[in-house]
């Protein structure tokens, strides 16, 4: 599945590179839709946004996943309607709020920022529909409902509702779940889909709300291990379609979106990287290659993992100990309580704490995590999603900034 040819010649003149290979991607956008019947799709921006793949993608008539307010702005500035961008995202600041306006259909991903949105508009006497991300009482494993980072718990939605139906500036006329990503089984997805579609017709019935768009998330896998097998997606086809059919009068009008990432372009890529050096050391070959941690950081990852248990060795410098971060809350507040601290990405894995007890935290406050001086922000993925990235500034001795 790779261009051997290319690969030599590149190798010629660089140590290190990803290879992309548009062929791949349009044979993956063609499995899709052959299978797949009046369903529409959205590219999950933040598993490659490399301008060539987004061209490419975007050309087949897919909208955009946007994971952050300068995803929006890519997928925008690429042509796309802003019917077809879905700007999903946990934490969205007031910054990404505007970046976004006007040029995406938000998602909501808690009731303070179904609130936050509508404040947005009715300052710019906008009136805009939205879609609300819900978290709901199922995943792909399991008919009971877990605490989540991302959306707002399908319970909660339902009885906060009278409250956001009265919200002046927003119309909510949308779902978005994403339970999980990198299932093999077919079966999952179709039992998921339908509860999907059980909970759109609870929604419609219970709240009398018409739902023009459901978005039913990723979570078609691709074989990464050598055992793995190959999703089957003409038979996902077959089982959505007959569910639509099953669902039919509830879903007549109603859009339906299906979001993949890693099926479009993880196959697609390889990492090609150059034999540097090589040794004996105590009898064992050593083999040095160029840019591995930093060039394509996961295959050390597997190797970080396998090497970590209840008592975890030392993995300088991506891991020294369990508790070597400090958080501080810069708050008056005395009373404490539990707390989980999570980032914004939209990923699970971007979490720093769980079960915290720190003093209660309330939105705007600072928290200062310690010990990052060193291998800190050199460190850190920041072209991932595109967020906004975080700046450095240095205080100098008599107290002048420098940014
Ligand atoms: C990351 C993400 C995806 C992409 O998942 P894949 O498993 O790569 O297809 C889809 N939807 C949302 C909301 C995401 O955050």
């Amino acid at each position: 599945m790779f261009n051997e040819k290319v690969i030599i010649e590149q190798g010629e003149k660089y140590d290190s590179f990803y290879l992309y290979d548009e062929k791949i991607v349009l044979e993956n956008i063609k499995n899709l839709k052959e299978n797949f019947f009046n369903i529409n799709f959205l590219y999950s921006m933040k598993a490659n946004h490399h301008p060539e793949i987004l061209k490419t993608i975007f050309k087949e008539k897919i909208g955009a996943d946007a994971a952050s307010s300068n995803e929006v702005l890519n997928a925008y500035e690429n042509k796309l309607n802003k019917e077809e961008i879905f700007y999903s995202a946990p934490g969205k600041s007031d910054k990404d709020i505007e970046i976004a306006f006007n040029k995406c259909i938000f998602i909501a991903d808690s009731i303070n920022e179904i609130k936050k949105l509508n404040t947005v508009c009715k300052k710019k006497n906008k009136k805009i529909k939205i879609g609300v991300r819900i978290n709901p009482n199922f995943t792909f494993y399991s008919s009971d409902g877990v605490p989540s980072k991302f959306g707002v718990d399908e319970e909660i939605f339902f009885e906060k509702f009278d409250e956001i139906k009265s919200l002046e500036n927003i119309k909510i006329t949308g779902i978005h779940v994403h339970s999980s990503s990198q299932e093999l089984k077919t079966e999952i997805l179709k039992n998921y889909y339908e509860n999907m579609f059980i909970l759109t017709k609870k929604i419609q019935d219970k709240l009398k709300i018409k739902l023009e768009f459901i978005n039913l998330g990723s979570g078609i896998g691709i074989p990464f291990s050598l055992e793995d097998k190959i999703f089957d997606v003409k038979q996902l086809g077959k089982e959505l379609n007959s569910l639509c059919n099953k669902f039919k009068k509830d879903l007549e009008g109603t859009n339906i979106y299906v979001e993949t990432g890693r099926y479009l372009c993880g196959n697609s890529g390889v990492y090609v990287t150059k034999v540097m050096d090589t040794k004996i050391s105590r009898g064992k070959k050593i083999i040095i290659l160029k840019n591995t941690f930093n060039g394509f950081i996961r295959p050390s990852l597997v190797e970080f993992v396998k090497s970590y248990s209840e008592n975890p060795k030392m993995n300088e410098p991506l891991f020294t100990k369990k508790d070597a971060f400090q958080y501080i809350v810069l708050t008056e507040e005395k009373e404490t309580e539990i707390v989980d601290l999570y980032g914004n990405l939209c990923t699970s894995t971007d979490v720093i704490g769980k079960n915290l007890n720190l003093p209660k935290i309330k939105i705007g406050d600072l928290i200062i995590v310690t010990n990052a001086g060193c291998y800190a922000s050199v460190l850190s993925p920041k072209k991932f999603s595109s967020q906004i990235p975080p700046i450095e500034i240095y205080v100098k001795k008599d107290n002048t900034i420098i940014y």
